[in-house]
């Protein structure tokens, strides 16, 4: 058997290149495996749901560029659809007939939504989402909720201050106190937390932004009647609603998770799915809120390759190609999934709970195998040194799993009976690694 230093040789020579030309080697922190040890792996390649790194090692991806490849990689109907849009160029910076597609793929499916906005990332949706609200109210300060991840904004990088409704502290340096001041971090799945905000600064708040099912803590659902509280909260104080769906929009249903549960909000942010793997997103809501932005409206939102054509046909036919029968995958592979976690961990005596979120899933381990974890404190109260034994034997068995405790893994619907296979041969010994 070979050993690790010599399964990842060409991953661990280009990780130290990357170290002297990048910081940390990656662009975007939990590639760097930081949170699990070892050497990142470098992808070569990716088919259906194989990846295939730089020294040959196939793995079954169970993380799916972080959400957007639901139909598996390089799905040959998204494949021709980028070929034949590149071949007639790839870039105008003018309007192409492709974004009104895009933007009316997104309305049919989305009820509340009205208008859409395209973008480059789920960061500038979210972002912009936010400048909106503030613009459409005249109002600053915006509601967040701790294990929520809505991108790099420096508004939304904010932890909270001490004690409920306090105003929010920066995570990071080079987000300053004015940029945190305005955003009220408050506990996940909390109504009265939010009750007491809405108390207290009621007439300051611009809007309340919420992952629709929190997916960056770990997949964490919204308990019963958490968004329709936000919603019901945000419509009595004159705030906005934002959800953000960049990860669970078009991938939990084809609505999305409005498409589970209903519940409309004023603004919505999209990105991963809707543009097949590469980069766009989106934001979208209300006619009258939207029209707010330029040019029919003061606040400013631009990008010189927003709704780019290629990244509209991926999404575009993405989003086509995602039949029921997908979902309908999608839904099943998840459940295989977690069926599998729970036996293998169950048969090794390791304490755990599965949770889903939609086709959203996670694993925590915890001795209180009952009490649901609904909230962040909850979340890193669970045993999360257990994970990076478990994510290696999975790994030297060729399964890729999201290289965190922290992070939601993604199915794609290209899974197959052969990859079941491995990830069922993988698991006991990793949840042995895990005990
Ligand atoms: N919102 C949510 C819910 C996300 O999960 C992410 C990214 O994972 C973002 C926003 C930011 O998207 P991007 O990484 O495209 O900037």
């Amino acid at each position: 058997m070979r050993s690790s230093a010599e399964v990842a040789a060409r991953s661990a020579e280009l990780f130290r290149r990357a170290q002297d030309a990048t910081p940390g080697g990656v662009n975007s922190p939990v590639r760097a495996f930081s949170a699990v040890g070892g050497t990142p792996r470098f992808i070569a390649s990716a088919q259906g749901c194989h990846l295939t790194d730089v020294d040959g090692n196939d793995y079954v991806d169970l993380v799916s560029s972080w959400g957007p490849m639901i139909l598996g990689h390089a799905h040959p109907a998204v494949v021709e659809a980028v070929q034949k849009t590149a071949a007639h160029g790839l870039s105008f910076g003018a309007p192409t007939e492709g974004e009104i597609e895009l933007a009316e793929e997104i309305i049919d499916r989305v009820d509340p939504v009205e208008r859409v906005r395209l973008v480059n990332s789920g960061t500038e949706a979210t972002m912009s989402a936010i400048r909106l609200a503030r613009g459409a109210t005249g109002r600053s300060k915006i509601i967040k909720f701790s294990g929520c991840y809505h991108g790099h904004v420096d508004a939304l990088l904010a932890d909270a201050g001490s004690g409920i409704a306090t105003l929010g502290l920066p995570t990071t340096p080079g987000v300053t106190g004015a940029a945190a001041h305005d955003t009220i971090v408050l506990p996940y799945n909390n109504l009265d937390a939010v009750a007491e905000a809405f108390a207290t600064y009621g007439d300051e708040i611009a809007a309340v932004i919420t992952e629709a099912a929190a997916g960056n803590m770990g997949a964490v659902a919204p308990v019963d009647g958490f968004n329709a509280g936000l919603r019901d909260l945000t419509r009595r104080h004159g705030a906005l609603f934002i959800i953000d769906e960049v990860m669970t929009g078009f991938r939990v249903s084809p609505a999305g998770w409005y498409g589970l549960e209903g519940v409309a909000a004023d603004l919505y942010t999209f990105g991963k799915v809707m543009s097949g793997g590469l980069p766009a997103a989106a934001f979208g809501g209300r006619t009258d809120i939207m029209e707010n932005l330029a040019p029919t409206g003061p606040v400013y939102q631009a990008g010189t390759l927003s709704g780019n054509p290629v990244a509209v046909a991926a999404g575009l036919a993405t989003l086509r190609h995602a039949d029921a029968d997908v979902y309908t995958a999608l839904d099943a592979n998840a459940n295989k999934l977690a069926a599998l976690f729970t036996e293998a961990l169950t048969d090794a005596g390791v304490g755990h709970r599965v949770q889903m979120a939609g086709n959203l899933l996670s694993v925590f381990f915890t001795s209180d195998t009952s009490t649901p974890i609904t909230d962040y404190a909850a979340v890193k109260n669970t045993e999360t040194w257990r994970f990076a034994p478990f994510f290696h034997a999975l790994l030297d068995a060729g399964v890729y799993a999201p290289p965190s405790a922290f992070e939601a893994w993604f199915v794609s619907a290209a899974l197959d009976e052969d990859a079941f296979g491995r990830i069922a041969d993988a698991l006991p010994a990793a949840a042995r690694a895990a005990a």
